[in-house]
């Protein structure tokens, strides 16, 4: 039999031309691909709700038979109302849907269907509001009735009986021909079921637990080839010679002295860590992990010392211009007499003329400047370096894999250092960035204020403003006041920072001063008002989430943060993170009545802690490992099954048979099976890994 891996499955009875630009849609090609197309979710149809018990307020799939059909408008809204009564012999029961008249071509009176959705009762009658819905014919009930069934990611003009039934029928006939690519002597020690058994399960389990032990199959397999990808990367950066960095006598000293303050014990040891990948001549790839204000960036400057004092070059790059602008002006504060000698530092942001960005260029190209400040920008095609050594990127969720291995390329092999201050648990990141070596900074400079959080609601909230006008006069404190959006939008009904800004100058902070920030101000105005802000001639800044990042203002140490429910976990934390950044105490008022449970959890974990590790995993908890990293991070986009959180044994135990394999065979030679199935999965990760 030819490979399923190379058949089309225009194969398959049942889908010509037509179909198969449907499934290429769906990342659907081969024979393969359709029985690698796991189902969204499953309804356990072996038990279903009979209509008497359906419970309003809860969840319910039913069966039932349709008894009547009919569709109307609304006399007062105009809205179009179509409602399916079906029965079950036993009770009846009302399936609405709103503005979608077409769905009178689909149901048939007398005809079996089965319905999930949320039950709600109107007018004293049980009804379901816009459920799911499928048709069962006498053919295929067998797939669809009786038994755990699954549903599909689906894509327009493609249906879920359709799609089971193709299913179904390619397991018959090519199921057998999935071939196994995890070593069997892995498969024997894991107690891993063969994959033929665990895909068919995977679409049409027996049960909840052969569906689990399925899973495990397929998470397994995922996350073994990801590992593999990871080490053999890890591996061949040691292979690659970069810069080895000659570090000067007493360079840690006379780093140190610079600053007005000690720094803490976690610094120093970053700083010996960087300092060794430096000298070293295998290129440094760091995550430099700590909590917002625990002081990474003055480390990170340590790295663009050592490049200078070899007569290299540094790049710094952050996320927005706000952010690179800052560190561009933090390390002016510090270094601009340093006892370094002159150091020739550069910021590149958008507001620079052509004229002047071109001479900065060339500026860059013949290594006339020691280190450059800017975004993403840095990475773009006119941007050449004359000795690019060392490069710091500033908060890793914003940059993908690929834009740091651009601005790698831009020298020969630089040391990269990324901080994160969106911590990722520790149980996860030697799993997950099995390539990065990992920094942590532990303690927060000594001497900080304590910061406390509070959640209210309704009347709770009444009088704050008032209160927070107060602390500001009395304690000579700032205070940001945060919104997520910039306009009033109907649809969310928030109030909008500019209309806020403009009713506190008339009452609450009419005695105080009060500057706006936010996304669509221009760059220069935005900056004038951060500086202004920061030079204490503003006591109120009213801003959206560009606060996010960086900001630094000591002497602010009040935040009240509106619609707070709107808020990621993480981003609530970072935007606290702007306060408490001196010995005052600081106050976070979290202002907002969320609707969901996931905005309640939110909210409670960001007033019950404020450990960023802590966060993190509640986060990772809450939102799922998708979202939590964003799409561009590596390895995830790829992995369809795993959930890192859930799952963390089935992870350890891949990763170390990944260890295993390829440190017995790093060039994967007696391996071909793994090798073209990387090669397959994982083309981008094999061009880096494998060359040659
Ligand atoms: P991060 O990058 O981790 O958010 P920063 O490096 O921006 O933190 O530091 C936050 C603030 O704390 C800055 O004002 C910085 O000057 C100050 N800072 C850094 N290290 C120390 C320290 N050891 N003691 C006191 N203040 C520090
Ligand atoms: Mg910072």
């Amino acid at each position: 039999m030819a490979s399923i891996a190379g058949t089309s499955i225009q194969y398959l009875k049942g889908v010509g031309p037509a179909r198969a630009k449907l499934f290429a849609s769906l990342g659907v090609q081969t024979i393969e691909d359709l029985l690698y197309l796991f189902p969204r979710r499953y309804e356990d149809r072996s038990k279903l709700t009979p209509l008497s018990g359906l419970k309003p307020g809860e969840w319910h799939t039913a069966s039932g038979e349709i008894l009547s059909k009919g569709g109307r408008r609304v006399f007062f809204n105009k809205k179009h109302v179509f409602e399916v009564e079906i029965g079950d012999g036993d009770a009846r029961v009302q399936c609405v849907w709103f503005n979608q008249p077409y769905l009178d071509n689909y149901f048939h009176v007398g005809e079996k269907v089965v319905v999930h959705g949320r039950v709600d009762v109107f007018k004293n009658r049980i009804q379901i509001i816009a459920p799911e819905y499928e048709i069962i014919s006498k053919e295929d009930e067998h797939l669809s009735m009786g038994r755990i069934v699954p549903l599909y990611p689906l894509t327009k003009g493609m249906g879920q009986r359709y799609l089971r039934k193709l299913v179904a029928s390619a397991l018959e006939h090519y199921g057998q021909a999935l071939v196994d690519v995890i070593p069997p002597k892995v498969l024997e020690r894991q107690k891993l079921k063969p994959i033929s058994q665990s895909i068919a399960q995977l679409h049409f389990p027996d049960s909840e637990a052969a569906q689990e032990e399925a899973n495990k199959r397929i998470s397994f397999e995922e996350f073994f080839f990801f590992q593999v990808c990871v080490i053999l990367r890890r591996m061949t950066l040691g292979f690659q010679k970069g810069v080895s960095h000659k570090i000067f006598p007493d360079m840690e000293k006379r780093f140190s002295k610079i600053f007005p303050f000690v720094l803490t014990r976690s610094q120093v040891k970053v700083i010996a860590e960087i300092k060794a990948d430096m000298m070293n001549k295998r290129p440094m790839l760091r995550l430099l992990q700590g909590d917002v204000g625990c002081g990474k960036t003055v480390v990170a400057f340590f790295g663009c010392l050592v490049a200078i004092t070899n007569g290299k070059q540094s790049a710094v790059m952050a996320p927005t211009e706000i952010l690179a602008e800052q560190h561009f002006q933090t390390f002016l504060k510090y270094f601009a007499k340093s006892p370094f000698g002159n150091v020739r530092v550069a910021l590149l942001n958008s507001t620079l003329k052509k004229k002047d960005r071109d001479a900065l260029y060339e500026a860059i190209k013949n290594g006339e400047v020691d280190i450059v400040f800017g975004t993403h920008a840095l990475i773009q095609e006119g941007v050449t370096f004359k000795a690019l050594s060392y490069v710091v990127i500033d908060e890793q969720h914003k940059f993908g894999v690929k834009q740091r291995a651009l601005l790698s390329s831009k020298g020969k092999n630089p040391d990269v250092l990324v901080m994160t201050a969106t911590p990722i648990p520790r149980s996860l990141c030697l799993t997950l960035y099995g390539d990065l070596d990992v920094s942590i900074i532990e303690d927060k400079p000594k001497g900080r204020g304590e910061i406390k959080t509070y959640h209210f609601v309704g009347e709770q909230a009444d009088g704050v403003y008032k209160r927070v006008a107060e602390w500001v006069v009395e304690k000579k404190t700032q205070a940001y006041i945060v919104y997520p959006i910039i306009e009033e939008s109907e649809k969310l009904d928030l109030k909008a920072a500019t209309d806020m800004y403009a009713h506190f100058q008339k009452s609450e902070f009419k005695k105080l001063r009060v500057g706006l920030v936010h996304g669509r101000l221009p760059r220069e105005e935005a900056r004038q008002v951060m500086e202004k802000f920061q030079n204490h001639e503003f006591d109120i800044l009213v801003t959206t989430t560009v606060l996010e990042v960086g900001i630094d203002v000591p002497n602010a140490n009040v935040m009240v943060i509106e619609h707070a429910e709107r808020f990621g976990l993480s981003q609530l934390h970072q935007l606290r993170g702007r306060i408490g950044r001196s010995e005052k105490n600081a106050i976070c008022i979290l202002l907002g009545d969320p609707q969901t449970e996931e905005g309640k959890k939110r909210i409670e974990a960001v007033v019950k802690t404020g450990n960023g590790f802590k966060i993190s995993e509640e986060d990772l908890k809450i939102r799922g490992p998708g979202q939590y990293f964003g799409r561009h991070q590596h390895g995830l986009n790829e992995l369809k099954v795993v959930n890192p959180l859930t799952q963390m044994d089935v992870l350890e135990a891949a990763r170390k048979e990944a260890v295993a394999l390829v440190n017995a065979d790093p060039q994967l030679t007696t391996h071909h099976l793994i090798r073209t199935t990387i090669h397959k999965r994982y083309p981008e990760y094999l061009e880096r890994v494998l060359a040659g």
